[in-house]
C-alpha cells in the first residue's frame, strides 16, 4: 500500500467512538493526544489542514525560558519555560539543541547594562544552564562583528535552546501513536455534537475524499490554535482569543552571517528583536500585530512588517545594508493569545489558558516550549470529566528515550546521526538502514538527506506537495523559490511514495508554487515609476518553471 492508500483505509475503518478527540495538530493538540493515549485512553487526533501546519510550524523555534516574560515580571511562566527547555534539552539532543543569545548593549539605553545584569542572574538561577557572561565591547565585537559599534558598551552572552517546530510536533505525534493514539491530518472538525446540551462527539469532514462522519466522544479537546473560538461559539463561548501576528525573513548565512542569536533593539520603537542561525540560514524576527486576516487561510507577512524587520536589521547591523532582495523567504504565524484588551499586543499573556465548557475543553495559549504542562494540565481536566486515567503521571518523559543511530552507521558523520536521532526518534534507526545508498546524501543547501524525503513521504502522512517541502522538511524556506530548481528530483521519490500520477504531480507542483509565492515570499519595496514593474505585486519571487520529465497524463509519475 502507499501512503493515499494507507490514509484511506484508516479513515474509513475509523472507529465511530472514542474517549477522547482532540481537534488541532499543533504542539497544543500533539502533548493533549499523546498523554492521553500514554494513560490508556481511546484518542485520535484531526487537523484540518497538515500536522503543524498552524502557528507550530510559524514560530520562532525557540525552546527557551524568555527572558522578555522575567522582564514584565511573569515569574512564574519564565521559571515553567526554563525548566521545560532544561528536560527537552536532556530529553531531545538532535532535535532540541543549544544556541548561544549575544545582547549587545548601547550607551543610553533602556534597559541598561545593570537590568540587564540581574534579568540574567534571575534566569540564570532558574535554569542549569551555563551561567551568563559580561562582555566588554573588545569581547563581543568579535563574537558579532556586524553590530553597530557606535556607542557600544560591550553587552552579555546567555544560552537559550532552539528546534525545528514542525519535526517536534511530528516526534510529539508520532509518540502519540506509538502510544496507540490515531491521528489524522487534512480532517476538518466541522461541528460539535451536543446531547442533552452536553458535548457527546464531533462531525468530521475528510478533505481530501470530502467524507463526513459522526463520531462519538466522551470528551473533545480543542486545540485548534487561534482558530479555536470558532468550535468554542457552538457551546455558546464568547470571544476569547486575540490572534496576533508574528513574522520572520529568512537570509542565505552567508549574507546575514550571526554565528549565534543576536538580539537587539529596533531603533523605532524599541522592541526587541533577533537574528538568529537556523538550519544552515539567518532568520530575523519577529512582528506582534493584531490579525485581522480570515483564520481559515495561511497567514503571510505584510510589506509594512517585512520594511520594519529590515529597518530594524539595517540598525542593528548597518555594515550589512540589508535589503529585501537579500532574503530568500518569509513566513507569519499567529499567536492564539487570550485576549485582555491591552493597548499594546505584546503585553498580552502567554500563558496557558484551560476552559471546560459543556464537555468542549479548550487549551490555548500556551507556548511551543511549555507544551508538556499544557498537556498535563488538560489531563488533570480529563481525567475530572471521564473518571480516567486512575493516576496520572506526571513525571513521564517530554521527548521519550529511543536507542539513537550510532555515529559512523552506513559512513554518517556523528552530526547527521545525532540530527536524524532527535528528528526522528524511535523510527531513525530504520530510517538509516532503509536508505538506498545514493539517498545518504545531502540535499544540495539544507541539513536533510535525499532518504528522509524518501522516509517522509512513505511514512509522514504527508498528503500534499506542501506537506513533505514546507514541514516534513523544510526546503521551502531554507531555499529560494521554495526550492524549486530540486522539483524535478523531489518528484520521484514523491510519486512513487505518495502514489501520485503525472497529472497529480503537476497540480500538486502548481499548488505549492503558488503557495510558496503567495505566502513565502518576499514582499519587494515598490519599484520606482517608470521601470515597468507592477508595484501591486509584491510578492512575485517566483522565476522560471521547472518541470522535469513527462507532460501531463494517467501514467505513474516517478
Ligand atoms: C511568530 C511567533 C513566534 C513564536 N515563537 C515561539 C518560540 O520561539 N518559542 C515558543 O515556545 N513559542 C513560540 N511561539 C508560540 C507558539 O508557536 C504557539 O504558542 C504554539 O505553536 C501554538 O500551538 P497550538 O497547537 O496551540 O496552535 P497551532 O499550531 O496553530 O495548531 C492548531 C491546529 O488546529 C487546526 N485546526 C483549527 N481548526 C480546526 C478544525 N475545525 N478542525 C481540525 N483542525 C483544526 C489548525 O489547522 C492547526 O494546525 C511563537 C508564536 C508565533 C506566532
Amino acid at each position: 500500500m502507499n501512503a493515499r492508500e494507507r490514509r484511506a483505509a484508516a479513515w474509513s475503518g475509523l472507529s465511530s467512538a472514542w474517549d477522547v478527540i482532540v481537534v488541532g495538530g499543533g504542539i497544543t493538540g500533539a502533548g493533549v493526544a499523546r498523554e492521553a493515549a500514554r494513560h490508556g485512553l481511546s484518542t485520535l487526533l484531526v487537523d484540518r489542514g497538515d500536522f503543524a501546519s498552524g502557528t507550530s510550524s510559524r514560530s520562532s523555534k525557540l525552546v527557551h525560558g524568555g527572558l522578555r516574560y522575567l522582564a514584565e515580571g511573569n515569574v512564574r511562566l519564565t521559571w515553567e519555560s526554563v525548566r521545560e527547555r532544561d528536560r527537552l534539552l536532556a530529553e531531545g539532543p538532535g532535535l532540541v539543541e543549544p544556541i548561544g543569545f549575544l545582547l549587545p548593549t548601547y550607551r543610553g539605553q533602556r534597559p541598561g547594562r545593570a537590568a540587564y545584569g540581574a534579568g540574567l542572574l534571575a534566569y540564570h538561577l532558574m535554569g542549569s544552564g551555563a551561567r551568563h557572561r559580561r562582555l566588554s565591547p573588545a569581547d563581543l565585537a568579535p563574537m558579532a562583528p556586524h553590530v553597530l559599534e557606535e556607542g557600544l558598551t560591550g553587552g552579555y552572552w546567555y544560552r537559550d535552546s532552539q528546534t525545528d517546530d514542525a519535526r517536534l510536533v511530528l516526534r510529539v505525534l508520532d509518540e502519540a501513536v506509538l502510544a496507540g493514539a490515531t491521528v489524522l491530518n487534512h480532517v476538518d472538525a466541522e461541528a460539535l455534537v451536543l446531547a442533552s446540551g452536553a458535548v457527546s462527539g464531533l462531525v468530521v469532514r475528510d478533505t481530501v475524499g470530502g467524507t463526513a462522519r459522526r463520531l462519538r466522544a466522551r470528551a473533545v479537546v480543542n486545540a485548534a490554535g487561534a482558530a479555536a473560538d470558532r468550535l468554542r461559539a457552538a457551546v455558546g463561548g464568547g470571544t476569547l482569543i486575540r490572534p496576533l501576528r508574528g513574522s520572520h525573513l529568512v537570509f542565505p548565512a552567508w549574507r546575514f552571517p550571526v554565528a549565534q542569536a543576536v538580539s537587539f533593539r529596533h531603533p523605532g520603537d524599541g522592541r526587541p528583536l533577533f537574528a538568529f542561525p537556523w538550519e544552515g540560514t539567518t532568520l530575523l524576527g519577529t512582528t506582534d500585530l493584531d490579525h485581522d486576516g480570515p483564520l481559515d487561510e495561511e497567514p503571510a507577512i505584510s510589506p509594512a512588517e517585512a520594511d520594519y524587520l529590515l529597518a530594524g536589521a539595517r540598525g542593528a547591523f548597518p555594515a550589512l545594508s540589508l535589503a529585501a532582495a537579500d532574503a530568500i523567504a518569509s513566513f507569519a504565524g499567529v499567536r492564539p493569545v487570550v485576549g485582555t484588551g491591552k493597548a499594546d499586543p505584546s503585553r498580552e499573556s502567554r500563558d496557558q489558558v484551560l476552559l471546560d465548557e459543556k464537555g468542549l475543553l479548550t487549551v490555548t495559549g500556551g507556548k511551543l516550549t511549555t507544551f508538556r504542562r499544557s498537556a498535563l494540565a488538560a489531563l488533570v481536566a480529563l481525567r475530572a470529566r471521564l473518571r480516567r486515567p486512575a493516576r496520572i503521571d506526571f513525571a513521564l518523559a517530554a521527548l521519550e528515550t529511543a536507542a539513537p543511530v550510532p555515529a559512523g552507521t552506513r559512513g554518517l558523520p556523528a552530526a547527521d546521526a545525532r540530527r536524524l536521532s532527535g528528528r526522528y526518534g524511535a523510527r531513525a534507526p530504520r530510517l538509516v538502514e532503509g536508505a538506498r545508498a545514493d539517498e545518504l546524501r545531502r540535499i544540495p543547501g539544507t541539513p536533510y538527506l535525499w532518504a528522509e524525503l524518501r522516509w517522509a513521504a512513505r511514512n509522514e502522512g504527508a498528503v500534499h506537495l506542501d506537506d513533505l517541502l514546507l514541514r516534513r522538511l523544510r526546503l521551502g524556506l531554507l531555499l529560494p523559490e521554495g526550492g524549486a530548481e530540486l522539483l524535478p528530483l523531489v518528484r520521484a521519490a514523491a510519486c512513487a511514495e505518495l502514489g501520485w500520477d503525472n497529472r497529480d504531480w503537476e497540480m500538486e507542483e502548481e499548488r505549492y508554487r503558488a503557495l510558496i509565492r503567495a505566502k513565502y515570499g518576499v514582499p519587494r519595496p515598490a519599484a520606482p515609476a517608470g521601470r515597468g514593474d507592477d508595484p501591486g505585486d509584491v510578492r512575485s519571487d517566483v522565476r522560471g518553471d521547472v518541470r522535469g520529465g513527462e507532460p501531463g497524463g494517467e501514467r505513474a509519475c516517478a
